[in-house]
């Protein structure tokens, strides 16, 4: 399958006057600082981490569609940083984005099959033809052909991420991102919602790309998962295999985070438990960025640890009978098989 997004090295830092507990003082803030990856068509990547970690900034930088500071983005194909403006709107119609808080993103004053039409409208789809593609895209959401007349304030949140789904479909994208697009709704709703969006995946095909800070929305979505700290990606590959086996010991903390899906069940005895912050952006320690919070680290001997304190971990492969499909930046992966989760 072609593949439909690139991103290679992508770099975002800006000057920050702000530290962390308010105080003053100028630093640059690695908020992205060299992640790639790469989305085929049908395809969906989730990109997972705490918050801070500059899961957002990777997406929104995708989504400018323009030259990035540093590294490459390129979408269907094409290189963002060599796009005039007419190359550039039509590039637009292949992007669409579903946005964590359907209602902030609806405009509150238009209709919900104004807010579908705006797009086609925008991009010279006739209106006879919009008409019909308005209705169109609101069965394939599941959506009452009644609640067209409907203001925004007039639906019920789940009602209004159709909408926003709706609205991203428009225009047929080829690659559609998700920024965390079920963490607004009740948690019911949630389930219809992500039932929803596999749907339309299988059935347009198009890539996505799904930021979450959510485990479990992961599992229900993704067929790949790339864990964010920091501003890097330290583990990446197929759900199954990151889920079953995390190589990264934040991933693994991550994962022993969550509770049973049975309450009954007891949680893991060796459990990774996560203590501590995230380093500071704007001035990140030398070597791995996870050091300080790295329970692994505390086990290694003064040897082992040197290189962690001195060397930034660059990705490889998390086991060796593997191909690169999964992938660590860890000096001193996790290697014992945890057993399916
Ligand atoms: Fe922990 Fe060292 Fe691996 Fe970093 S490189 S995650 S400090 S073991």
């Amino acid at each position: 399958r072609p593949v439909v997004l690139e991103v290679d090295g992508l770099v975002r830092h800006y000057v920050s006057h702000r530290g962390p507990l308010g105080l003053r003082r100028a630093g640059v803030v690695r908020a992205v600082d060299g992640v790639g990856f790469a989305v085929r068509e049908g395809e969906t990547l989730a990109l997972v981490g705490e918050s801070g970690c500059g899961k957002t900034t990777v997406l929104m930088e995708i989504l400018r569609l323009s030259r990035p500071q540093g590294g490459r983005v390129c979408v269907c194909g094409r290189d963002t940083a060599s796009l005039g403006a007419g190359d550039r709107k039509a590039l637009r119609r292949e992007v669409q984005m579903v946005f964590q808080d359907p209602f902030a993103a609806l405009n509150p004053r238009m209709r919900v099959a104004d807010v579908l039409a705006e797009p086609l409208t925008a991009h010279g789809v006739p209106r006879a033809k919009s008409r019909n593609r308005v209705r169109e895209l609101m069965e394939s959401v599941g959506l009452e052909p009644d609640l067209a007349r409907r203001y925004p304030h007039g639906l019920s949140g789940g009602q209004r991420q159709r909408v926003g789904i709706a609205r991203a479909l428009a225009l047929e994208p080829r690659l559609l991102l998700l920024d965390e697009p079920v963490t607004a709704l009740d948690v019911p709703v949630r389930a219809e919602i992500l039932a929803l969006l596999r749907r339309l995946r299988d059935r347009f095909g198009m890539a996505c790309l799904f930021v979450t800070h959510d485990l479990g929305v992961v599992q229900h979505l993704a067929d790949r998962v790339a864990v964010m700290y920091a501003g890097r990606i330290v583990e990446s590959g197929p759900v199954g295999s990151v889920y079953g086996e995390p190589a990264h010991p934040y991933t693994r903390a991550l994962l022993d985070a969550v509770p049973p899906a049975d309450p009954r069940l007891e949680r893991r005895r060796d459990r990774v438990v996560l203590r501590g912050e995230p380093p500071d952006p704007a001035s990140l320690p030398a070597g791995c960025r996870f050091r300080s919070r790295c329970p692994r680290y505390a086990t290694l001997t003064a040897f082992e640890g040197a290189l962690c304190e001195n060397d930034d971990p660059l990705p490889r492969p998390a086991r060796t009978e593997e191909t690169a499909a999964h992938s660590v930046a860890c000096h001193f992966p996790l290697v014992a098989a945890r057993g399916g989760r």
